[in-house]
């Protein structure tokens, strides 16, 4: 399985990509949100995934940094549809709230001739919270994380050899996730910035977490791969370095903070 770090930054970065992912095995691609706007097409180029190989996609939920990208692959998938160059279906999987929601966004948005596939051959698929659907071969069960903010799900995936990857989305881990992420071998977790720019940056009044507090937890459960993403992005190429300096004081598994475009063998 390779995982793709299609975006790293959180909703307001510009020097990076919001953050999105990939999960891409010999069965296909799962796309995990789509950052907030027209340039998941260029990230979605520069990791070589075409659209027509994309049938199935995760939005966590409905912020503007995670599910504007959404609209554009709509649009995108629509009009290959139409031009007789996608084949089968493609997949949106939410919570059941997001389906109105994406439904008026494309609907106020994009054309008619593209939008009329959705609920056809764009499907949005509302999932419940611990529901488990199987996606590129492998189980994949998703979660509510408990936000208090807007609705969202998380999700955990096991791959055919027995890895279980876990998302959080973009809040900390909430202990009422604990018998989804438990067990995990990989954790994608957000740090808003280092523990000690808290002052800075206050993360905690946006209901996000630091470097510090997401290695804590990682070491906690015993996870031994914690990929940290969602963050602020003022120091640059130099964003790795600090970030694993403060972490690795919390953490003694294998931490990383990739660059977007990173990809990863898990
Ligand atoms: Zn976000």
């Amino acid at each position: 399985m390779r995982l793709t770090i299609l975006g790293t930054g959180n909703a307001t970065v510009t020097k990076r990509y919001n953050t999105c992912f990939c999960l891409t095995n010999e069965e296909g691609h799962f796309l995990v949100d789509a950052g907030g706007g027209n340039r998941i097409l260029q990230v979605l180029e520069e990791s070589r995934i075409p659209l027509e190989e994309i049938h199935d996609i995760f939005l966590t939920h409905e912020h503007i940094d995670h599910l504007l990208g959404m609209i554009w692959l709509i649009r995108m998938i629509g009009q290959k549809i139409n031009q007789g160059k996608y084949e089968g279906e493609l997949r949106i999987y939410c919570h059941e709230g997001l389906v109105d929601t994406l439904t008026t966004i494309a609907g106020l948005t994009i054309q008619k001739k593209v939008t009329k596939h959705i609920g056809e051959r764009i499907r949005l698929v509302p999932v419940s919270s611990g529901e488990t659907r199987q996606i590129i071969g492998c189980p994949v069960t998703f979660f509510d994380i408990g936000s208090t903010k807007a609705r969202q799900f998380g999700f955990t995936l096991t791959t055919p050899e027995g890895t279980k990857l876990s998302c959080c989305g973009d809040e900390p881990y909430n202990p009422c996730e604990q018998q989804y992420v438990e067990g995990s071998d990989w954790l994608m977790h957000e740090a808003f910035c280092l523990y000690a720019q808290a002052d800075q940056f206050r993360p905690y009044e946006k209901h996000h977490s630091t470097v510090r507090e997401a290695c804590e937890l990682a070491q906690q459960m015993q996870i031994p791969n914690l990929i940290l993403y969602h963050t602020e992005e003022t120091h640059g190429s130099a964003r790795r370095e600090r970030y694993c300096a403060e972490g690795r004081a919390y953490y003694h598994g294998n931490l990383y903070v990739p660059e977007d475009l990173e990809t990863f063998e898990i």
